[in-house]
């Protein structure tokens, strides 16, 4: 039985009439950029993310691009993030002439690690510190980083939050016992992407800002439209980063099953939990995801999307070889991610190279992610699951 890492034809066949009426109804309306069905998606993600504002962009890249241009993060800021994300996250910092300042990961949730980011903020001569303008975490996999602290620090040291949220949308924070706000409503600006392997995913590229304040939003809308307001007026300079309508209708068809979605993820994480557990092999070592970060205050509170599992991440021995064997035997799976950040070719002449994060650079050469989408079946799993036994029982044990 062959597995795949994603396969989107189950999502899509249910969804399909009612998907092709609605592309047909934008092509035959003439409007193609921008207009009510946009405006209409960004209503309900505004709604579904519980923040008064949001701005349909081109991409999760551009949303994050958009975002720190608004925040104007230019030449000589630095940028505090995370070095274990997609290249994104530092592609859109280094873009506008700014720098990562790269804080080491928690090795349990692989999301920034808020007790080293004191550390390094505590750590600068005030020169440098005077430079930090804004802080980029990331919600890896699909659950939040430690947003409280994370916040506490932005505070303290008045930086601007912008969440990379691009594989987290939905997911909830317990940022106090009875508020427990959806990612990208905990900082200034929150970015989401639609590239198709994320929970909500379109037929093409998107994404989607969010954000509290009405000035940003204003900002961020104008900066969409190459900065021009009124029309052919600028006093900013900004992109074209605009949602397609076409894109905007399947969207918004799809947001209405995500929450059902997000539950079957979670279903099919539980599923894997006990399938590994009963091989023995986390008993030997094998490290499934971190159930516990906020699954019991999660439970306690009766909040169900603590986690809505864009990926099912294990951390193993000989992951190089087990990624091998797993292909071979027709299961899809993935590194997300093999570079750590600060190790990318286009930082060599930063002397980024020279710095350590030990834990995001163990992270990258641990971790494996499985399939895990919604409608990926039992048998699936087992097969997915067997193999993996099948490669420590032939290649010797987990440790
Ligand atoms: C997918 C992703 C992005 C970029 O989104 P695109 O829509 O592909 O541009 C950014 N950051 C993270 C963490 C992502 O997973």
């Amino acid at each position: 039985m062959r597995v795949p890492l994603l396969d989107l034809h189950p999502q899509m066949a249910p969804l399909r009439q009612e998907i092709l009426a609605a592309v047909t109804e934008v092509i035959d309306s003439g409007g193609y950029i921008l207009g009510p069905r946009v405006e209409s998606l960004e209503a309900a993600v505004a709604a579904y993310c519980e923040v008064p504002h949001a701005i349909g962009v081109s991409s999760g890249t551009d949303a994050l691009l958009v975002s720190l241009m608004a925040l104007e993060i230019g030449p000589g800021d630095l940028v505090l993030t995370t070095p274990y994300s997609f290249f994104a996250t530092m592609g859109c910092i280094l873009r506008l002439g700014a720098r990562p300042l790269f804080v080491d990961i928690d090795p349990v949730s692989f999301n920034i690690d808020p007790a080293a980011a004191r550390r390094t903020l505590e750590g600068l001569p005030s020169a440098e510190a005077a430079r930090v303008k804004a802080m980029v975490p990331v919600h890896l996999y699909g659950q939040c980083a430690a947003m409280e602290p994370l916040l506490a620090l932005a505070r303290e040291y008045g930086l601007a939050v912008v969440e990379d949220a691009a594989q987290a949308i939905g997911a909830r924070y317990p940022l106090a016992a009875d508020a427990w706000p959806r990612a990208g409503g905990l900082g200034d600006a929150g970015c989401f992407s639609f590239f198709p392997s994320k929970n909500l995913g379109g037929i093409g590229d998107g994404g989607m800002v969010v954000c509290h304040d009405e000035a940003l939003a204003a900002k961020i809308r104008t900066l969409r439209g190459h900065g021009g307001a009124p029309k052919y007026h600028h006093e900013m300079v900004g992109g074209n980063f605009r949602l397609d309508p076409l894109q905007a209708v399947v969207l918004e068809i799809k947001l209405r099953h995500l929450p059902k979605w997000h539950a079957d993820r979670r279903r099919n994480a539980e599923r894997y939990q006990q399938l590994l557990a009963a091989t023995g092999l986390v008993e030997a070592g094998l490290v499934t995801p971190p159930e516990a970060v906020y699954q019991q205050a999660a439970a306690a509170a009766g909040v169900a999307d603590y986690h809505i599992y864009n990926q099912f991440v294990l951390r193993v021995s000989r992951r190089d070889a087990l990624f091998a064997f797993l292909q071979q035997a027709g299961i899809g799976c993935e590194v997300y991610y093999p570079v750590p950040l600060h190790k990318q070719g286009c930082l060599r002449e930063a002397g980024y190279h020279r710095q350590s994060f030990p834990v995001a650079e163990q992270a990258a050469a641990e971790t494996l992610a499985l399939p895990i989408y919604p409608e990926l079946t039992p048998a699936m799993q087992s097969r997915v699951v067997a193999v993996i036994s099948e490669f420590y029982q032939l290649e010797g044990p987990m440790v």
